[in-house]
C-alpha cells in the first residue's frame, strides 16, 4: 500500500488561502441541514432501538428496497432487494470484492487514467493492473479486447474489468452506449466480470440519466452505487448489486470485515428518501455542479496556454487537462500551491507512471469565482513552466 496523493494534498490544500482544485468533496454545504437534523432526530425518537443495536451484514432491508428505487432511475429495473449489499461507502464494496476475486498476481483490467483509490486497493490485494486506454468517447474497445488477448496468451489470469463509465474521476468522460455493449461484449466472451462503479451517475448535466451497463447484462456486471454525492459522504453509505452468487460471498466478507453495518446511517439514509424530496435535492447538486462545470471550461479557455487539451464532462465533478511541452504536474505541483491554487497531478492516478504531463481538476467544491480565480493562477503557473 502507498499513501494517497490525494490525501497527502488534503492538509495543504485545505489552507483557506488556497483554491482547492484537489480533493474531490462534495458541497454538503448545499444540502438542508435543519432537514437532516430533523430526519436523524424523529428516527433516534421513533426508532432509536432499532437505529442504535447491530444490524445483518448484508444492510437494511428496508434501504435495500429503496437502493433498488434508485437504481431503476438508471434503467436497472430488475434489481432485488436480496442482490444488493449495503457497503461503508462504494469504497468498500470495492474492497470486499476485490478480497473475494483477487489473488496475488491475478490482473485488474482498468481506464487509464483511473480512481485512484481502486488503484491502490487493487495494489493492496497484490493484484496486477492493467490499464486500457481512453479517448472522449470512454474505453476504447478495440485496445481492451487486444489488452485481454495478449493477456490470455500470457496465461495471465484476469479476474476484473473495473470501469468508471459515467462522468468518470479523473477524466470526466462517459463511455458511449454503442461502445458499452461492445465492452460487455468483449468481457462476456473472455469470462471477466465487470465492475461498474457509478457514483455520479444521477449527476448528469443534461438532466437526461445515463443508462447503466448493468441494466443490460445483469449476470455479468456488480454495480457499485453511493449515496456520497447525492446526499453526504459522511453517512459512508454505498452498496453493491451482483449476481446471486457474488452477493453471497459479499455477504460473508462483510461479514467478516465489519460484522453489521452501521444501522444508524443506513436508517438516517432510508428516512430521507422516504420522507424528504431527495430527488429534488439531487437536482440542486446538479445545478450547483454544472455552473461549476462552466465556470471551470470558462476559465481554462481563457488562461490555458495553446497546446493544453481538456475534457468537457457532461456530469460529475472532474476535468482532466493534459499539458503541451512534456510539463511535468508532479514537479510543478510545489509552485502551484506558491501561487495558491492545488490540483492532484495526473500520475497517481494510473499505476504505470504514465499521466506525468496530466492533472485532474475538481470543480465540485469551490463556488465559480474561486474556481475562476483559480484556474487563472494555475494558467500563469503553467505559462511561467512554460517560459511564455
Ligand atoms: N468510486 C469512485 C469513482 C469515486 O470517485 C469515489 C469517491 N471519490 C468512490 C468510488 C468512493 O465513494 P464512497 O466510498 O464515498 O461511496
Amino acid at each position: 500500500m502507498i499513501a494517497s496523493e490525494v490525501r497527502a494534498l488534503f492538509a495543504v490544500a485545505s489552507r483557506p488561502e488556497i483554491v482547492s482544485l484537489a480533493g474531490g468533496m462534495p458541497a454538503v454545504d448545499a444540502l438542508p441541514l435543519e432537514t437532516v437534523a430533523a430526519t436523524v432526530s424523529e428516527l433516534v425518537l421513533s426508532r432509536g432501538a432499532v437505529a442504535l443495536q447491530y444490524g445483518s451484514a448484508q444492510g437494511d432491508p428496508g434501504l435495500r428496497a429503496r437502493i433498488c428505487d434508485v437504481m431503476a432511475m438508471e434503467g436497472i429495473t430488475d434489481a432485488h432487494p436480496d442482490n444488493v449489499v449495503v457497503t461503508a461507502g462504494s469504497q468498500q464494496a470495492l474492497d470486499l470484492l476485490t478480497r473475494v476475486f483477487v489473488d496475488p498476481g491475478d490482473v485488474v483490467v482498468t481506464e487509464g487514467p483511473t480512481y485512484v483509490t481502486a488503484i491502490n486497493t487493487f495494489a493492496a490485494y497484490q493484484a496486477r493492473i492493467v490499464h486500457v486506454p481512453m479517448d472522449g468517447d470512454g474505453l476504447s474497445p478495440s485496445a481492451l479486447a487486444q489488452t485481454l488477448e495478449r493477456l490470455a496468451a500470457e496465461g495471465a489470469r484476469v479476474k476484473l474489468l473495473y470501469t468508471v463509465p459515467t462522468f468518470q474521476n479523473p477524466g470526466g468522460i462517459t463511455l458511449t452506449p454503442p461502445r458499452r455493449a461492445e465492452v460487455l461484449e468483449i468481457c462476456r466472451r473472455a469470462g471477466v466480470l465487470v465492475v461498474e462503479d457509478n457514483p455520479y451517475g444521477l449527476l448528469s448535466f443534461t438532466g437526461e440519466p445515463v443508462r447503466a451497463m448493468r441494466a443490460d447484462a445483469p449476470d455479468d456486471v456488480v454495480y457499485l452505487g453511493s449515496f456520497s454525492k447525492t446526499l453526504a459522504p459522511g453517512l459512508r453509505v454505498g452498496w453493491a448489486l451482483a449476481p446471486a452468487p457474488v452477493t453471497a460471498r459479499l455477504v460473508l466478507a462483510a461479514e467478516s470485515a465489519i460484522l453489521s453495518q452501521s444501522m444508524f446511517t443506513q436508517l438516517v439514509v432510508e428516512r430521507y428518501l422516504a420522507t424528504q424530496p431527495w430527488a429534488e435535492q439531487v437536482k440542486v447538486f446538479r445545478e450547483m455542479y454544472r455552473e461549476r462545470r462552466d465556470a471551470m471550461l470558462d476559465a481554462l479557455a481563457e488562461s490555458m496556454p495553446a497546446g493544453a487539451t481538456w475534457t468537457r464532462p457532461d456530469g460529475g465533478f472532474f476535468v482532466w487537462v493534459t499539458l503541451p511541452g512534456g510539463v511535468d504536474t508532479r514537479a510543478m505541483l510545489p509552485r502551484a500551491i506558491a501561487a495558491r491554487v492545488a490540483y492532484v497531478p495526473g500520475a497517481g492516478f494510473y499505476a504505470d507512471g504514465s499521466g506525468g504531463s496530466s492533472m485532474r481538476l475538481s470543480f465540485c467544491y469551490p463556488p465559480p469565482e474561486r474556481i475562476r480565480d483559480g484556474v487563472g493562477r494555475l494558467g500563469r503557473v503553467v505559462r511561467d513552466e512554460l517560459d511564455l
